[in-house]
């Protein structure tokens, strides 16, 4: 009784790293800045060549991933 087993700690040695980045569809160099309110309505904005988008809308939840791939579809023709 009492056999005490030591837990390994699953510590994860990653750190939730910065947010990912993504490059301006524009001037392709800088990263763009993607801000989703809670209601799924996204803000991005490049701070180099002043790029920036208001009207993307994605689904509540979703990730900057989303917002930039709609971003893309939306300026790529
Ligand atoms: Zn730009």
């Amino acid at each position: 009784m009492g056999g005490r087993r030591r837990r390994h700690r699953i510590v994860s040695p990653k750190k939730r790293g910065p947010p990912k980045v993504f490059r301006c569809p524009i001037c392709e160099g800088f990263p763009l800045r993607i801000i989703i309110a809670k209601d799924g309505h996204a803000r991005v904005q490049c701070a180099y060549c002043g790029f920036s988008r208001e009207d993307v809308h994605v689904n509540a939840g979703a990730e900057p991933i989303d917002v930039y791939s709609k971003l893309t579809a939306m300026e790529g023709s």
